[in-house]
């Protein structure tokens, strides 16, 4: 379901950012409070291809950097969000704070990751512990123990959306879908390098080339890691994980909680899931003595166990002394770095150019200690009186939302009284955590991966350590610093970071029709999270317990199929559709946001009509104001990956998300005949 707003990040590669100077080039406003009239093509009728009349200009002037898969608002915000964040962690690391204090802890993380020097000359000596641990595997138990040594809480099914993990197995510690009062760890299918299962199974010409590549930089990693025989050792790295990619469960299985309700005792593994000593690999995670897992995807657990337990261990040693260098290699000497890039980077996601090291440091940084870092962001860019007026939205949000379930004449009214409670027991963050994260029990020293290698372990600790413990339903789930906003539907929550709180998306004191178009349009796609075909699985409290009578999911299947059916005649790359089921929840989302915020707009003019400005009317500019938040250029390679594995469609048809809205086709005298024209019967209205 994705329930992030957007997915940006894969493998360390940031997709954000537009180069500051490219974003002056493209002749983009800088007058944040306005549209970008130059970036739009008004040659093109907004009823034929709204998109290129939103963005068509920018289309035209903006260079794709070639550090870059891809660009678009997101990244413009992100870049300048970068810039303010890389500058605050130089001031904090010249500030000459307490050795143990965060800002000094923050400085020294990110001065250690620029230290290319200390880096070159450590060579492979940072990799070398688990190196020797992994050369010291001469039985199942070892195996077993190591796997469960490496397990980190590097996954999350069902807010950030994050489904990857190279690591053999990822646990994700969240609300118990039966208990949501209590907290309990879901264990996830992991272990593969490559983004998803398909990637090694398709047999298409790209994908054929993909999986050639892979193999070779696998070879690659190996002979600069210094090992014998590279090139047999790779082929059969590759065969191991191609029997785990075939074990898995495909990204739409995953993303159904129905097939994720799988208590399973500790004492069960062993029969349920052969293969692997469990005892071994519970205990080394630090999770023996839990009662019990919540098994995520059972067939692909089961799969991958059973290859723990039958292929030689001389192919597992290899495959973890491959992934403890690859994994390692974007901090190790330039030789390794370059290799990662090379294949994740270039291949991957087509990019040509790593980005630049200050960014990466940045975005480390705010994995490895987001809350420390997103303290200063907020203490210097994010004022109580934006705050104040991004609230006030959330409140004409909700109560628009609230109006629209109770005129919604196809919801029973039992139903509509529960959406009801759900609505009014939603906690909704605004810019940043009411407690912050502390740090305390962190190390941070001049050894880059060592940071990196603590930090992970530390958060892994964290949450293994909310085990078993009572839920924080104003827990957030986002940094800060973060251009994203998320819904939580084991907690009934909604978390908007301060740094999606920047123009397009919204400025202080910026007209209502152009923050509602933009980040209205963002707060009500989240909010309708809550009460869509996933959100209907979750009552007031978080429970997993479908809400919906049979009759209201007809309704809202009814109107889904629709939705679906308008996607997938999409076609953003020559014979390949934009997937209308897996991209389906977040369609709705788009649609049921759009709405609400076309609603609440006009709540926050008190029913006046909006001034004109810029040429358009109040409406036009609401509209212009959401398509140009979804201006993005995108490189193929990642265009494909994205159509695979994203549960978003791309930020054109996002932006076209328009046409299901009566009061568009108003604002722009939209007619039949031209492309994007629906007949009212045939636009979809969900809520
Ligand atoms: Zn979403």
């Amino acid at each position: 379901m994705g329930k992030g707003f957007a997915r940006w990040v894969f493998a360390g590669v940031s997709l954000g950012a537009l180069g500051l100077a490219a974003l002056a080039a493209a002749g983009a406003t800088t007058d944040s409070k306005g549209l970008d009239v130059a970036g739009m093509d008004r040659a093109v009728k907004p009823g034929d291809d709204f998109y290129a009349y939103a963005n068509g200009g920018w289309m035209q002037s903006t260079p794709m950097p070639a550090d870059r898969p891809a660009i678009g608002a997101f990244s413009a915000i992100e870049e300048e969000v970068t810039q303010r964040t890389a500058d605050l962690i130089r001031e904090a690391g010249r500030s000459g704070a307490a050795r143990d204090s965060e800002a000094r802890k923050v400085g020294d993380f990110f001065n250690a990751f620029m230290d290319e020097k200390a880096i070159e000359a450590r060579g492979l000596t940072p990799v070398k512990e688990e190196l020797d641990a992994v050369a010291a595997i001469q039985d199942r138990r070892a195996l077993a123990h190591l796997l469960g040594s490496q397990l980190r809480a590097d996954v999350d099914a069902l807010n950030n959306t994050e489904f990857h993990t190279d690591r053999l197995f990822g646990l994700w510690v969240s609300p118990d879908f039966a208990h949501p009062d209590r907290n309990v760890g879901y264990l996830l299918q992991g272990g593969l390098g490559m983004p998803d299962r398909d990637n090694y199974r398709n047999s298409d010409a790209r994908d054929q080339e993909l999986q050639a590549k892979y193999r070779a930089h696998i070879a690659r990693v190996l002979e600069l890691a210094g090992m014998t025989g590279a090139a047999a050792r790779a082929g059969r790295i590759y065969d191991l994980e191609r029997a785990i990619a075939d074990a898995h469960v495909s990204r739409t299985d995953s993303e159904d909680v129905h097939k994720a309700n799988n208590p399973w005792k500790l004492s069960e593994f062993a029969a349920r899931a052969p293969g692997l000593d469990w005892v071994a690999f519970f205990g080394a995670a630090g999770l023996g003595r839990e009662p019990m897992i919540m098994v995520w995807q059972s067939s692909a657990v089961t799969g991958i166990a059973a290859l723990a337990g039958s292929r030689p261990l001389e192919d597992w040693r290899d495959y973890l002394a491959f992934h403890a260098v690859d994994r390692a290699a974007p901090l190790l000497p330039k030789a390794l770095a370059d290799e990662h890039f090379q294949f994740y980077g270039t291949a991957l996601t087509g990019a040509t150019e790593p980005r630049a090291r200050w960014k990466r440091a940045v975005v480390a940084a705010n994995a490895a200690l987001p809350d420390a870092v997103g303290k200063l962001y907020v203490g210097r860019y994010f004022p109580p009186r934006a705050k104040e007026q991004a609230q006030e939205m959330v409140r004409n949000l909700i109560i628009a939302f609230g109006q629209r379930i109770d005129r919604l004449a196809w919801m029973s009214p039992a139903t509509r009284a529960k959406a009801r409670a759900k609505l009014d027991t939603l906690y909704v963050g605004i810019g940043y955590p009411e407690h912050w994260n502390d740090y305390s029990g962190l190390a941070v020293d001049g050894d880059a991966l060592g940071n990196l290698r603590r930090s992970e372990l530390f958060s892994y600790r964290q949450s293994v350590g909310r085990l078993g413990k009572a839920v924080d339903k104003s827990q957030w789930w986002m940094a800060p610093q973060t251009v994203n906003a998320v819904n939580l539907p084991l907690q009934n929550a909604l978390n908007f970071p301060a740094a999606i709180l920047n123009p397009p998306f919204f400025a202080m004191d910026a007209p209502p029709e152009l923050n509602y178009g933009a980040i209205g349009a963002v707060i009500g796609h989240e909010i309708s999270h809550s009460f869509d075909d996933q959100g209907c699985q979750f009552d007031a409290q978080g429970r997993l317990f479908n809400w919906w009578t049979p009759e209201d999911l007809q309704h809202f299947n009814a109107a889904a199929a629709r939705l679906a059916a308008e996607y997938d005649g999409y076609e953003p790359l020559p014979g390949l559709h934009v997937n209308g089921k897996l991209t389906l929840s977040e369609n709705i989302a788009d649609v049921a946001g759009l709405s609400a915020a076309y609603d609440a707009y006009r709540v926050a003019y008190g029913g006046k009509p909006a001034p004109d400005a810029q040429g358009f009317t109040g409406d036009q500019r609401f509209f212009l104001s959401f398509g140009q938040a979804w201006r993005t250029k995108m490189r193929p390679e990642l265009q494909r990956m994205q159509l695979m594995t994203d549960g978003h469609a791309p930020g054109q048809y996002r932006a076209d998300t328009v046409r299901n809205i009566d009061a568009w086709y108003d604002a722009f005298r939209v007619e039949p005949g031209q492309k994007l024209y629906l007949a009212p019967a045939a636009r979809v209205r969900v809520w």
